[in-house]
């Protein structure tokens, strides 16, 4: 089976690349390589450079490799950029997303996988959050997937489309080949390794007067190989069963910013500085998935659900790649 993977050069994208090559998916990449890079590619996936804004590349794309599903994950994805910049989110996310359905619609391709986010619930009632729980975005960004999500359900409801939308909490770790590297940077884990390794001075914490037991954000950290794992499933799934379906994904234990902090200068064995700075917007106080739904309906379960394997695996690849894909 042939996939367009939309974003397949960034961090999450080219890690699901490297899972569905390995198993003898036949993979097109589509990436305008704003954010991510040619060497995040898996050489046995194709790449076109394009960009989804024109409609135009996206329909020669799909009308010359002929994928029968797509997986999307080119976006802007930073919860405090959408704050300063809504329309980057509320414009371009929504317009790229349906030009990328629009396209597949005129080419009969019903198959669908969107990268959303847990950024879906900015008030959630219940911890962990399920399934079950009202969206109530809590930024532009999740407001922008919020937008994608209803798309799928018209498409889905006229249009044959089939769509899974797995709502990520905080994806973090690497595998060998493929890790986090983006310019610049802004994650929590990356920015914490650069300070391991003498490339900052020290790591701002974004508040910690938030409602949490040491004042800094929780959140739930999944490993990329996990997620990409759910992909798979989640494609596998769509087209036995012809069900669209809406999944979180977590492990369902929440780490604040600090025990983050403090995991981190266990793994480097360096001091890892840390300073209070104020609140960056658009942070929810407590993220955690319940993932159950997954569990159950698809027989997922994370490999590496501990937060010191997650963290390992991003300093062993940010030590192995210390200028991200730069010069490789
Ligand atoms: N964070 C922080 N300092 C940083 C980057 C992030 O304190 O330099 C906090 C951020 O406010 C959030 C958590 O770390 O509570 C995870 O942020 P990240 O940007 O990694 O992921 P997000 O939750 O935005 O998807």
């Amino acid at each position: 089976m042939k996939v367009l993977v939309t974003g397949g050069a960034g961090y999450i994208g080219s890690v699901v690349v490297e899972k569905l090559v390995a198993a003898n998916y036949d993979v097109v990449v589509f990436d305008n390589l704003s954010q991510g890079h040619r060497a995040a590619v898996h050489p046995k996936a194709v790449l076109v450079e394009g960009d989804l804004s024109d409609p135009e590349v996206i329909d020669e794309t799909l009308e010359k490799y002929e994928p029968a599903a797509v997986m999307h994950f080119a976006s802007y994805t930073l919860v405090g950029e959408s704050v300063e910049k809504p329309f980057l989110y509320l414009r371009e996310n929504v317009n790229n997303a349906g030009n990328l359905l629009e396209c597949m619609m005129n080419h009969g391709i019903h198959y669908f996988i969107l990268s959303s986010t847990a950024n879906l619930f900015d008030e959630p009632e219940k911890m962990p959050i399920s399934e079950r729980e009202k969206i109530v975005p809590g930024s532009p960004y999740g407001e922008s997937k919020a937008m994608i999500e209803r798309m799928l359900y018209w498409l889905d409801r006229y249009h044959g489309f089939r769509y899974a939308a797995l709502r990520y909490f905080n994806a973090a770790g690497a595998t060998e080949s493929y890790g986090e590297a983006h310019h610049p940077e802004c994650h929590l884990i990356p920015l914490v390794l650069q300070v391991a390794q003498g490339k900052r001075e020290k790591i701002k914490i974004f508040g910690d007067d938030y409602n949490t037991p040491d004042g800094t954000c929780v959140r739930d950290y999944i490993h990329v190989a996990d997620l990409a794992q759910a992909h798979i499933l989640a494609l596998e799934s769509l087209v036995k069963k012809g069900k669209s379906c809406k999944y979180n994904l977590g492990n369902g234990q929440g780490y604040s910013v600090k025990q983050v902090i403090e995991t981190a200068r266990k793994i480097t064995g360096h001091a890892i500085p840390a300073e209070v700075v104020a609140r960056r917007g658009g942070d929810p106080d407590v993220l955690v998935a319940c993932s159950d739904a997954i569990r159950k309906d698809l027989n997922w379960k994370p490999e590496f659900p501990e937060l010191e394997k997650i963290i390992e695996s991003a300093w062993k690849w940010h030590q192995a790649h210390p200028s991200g894909y730069q010069n490789s």
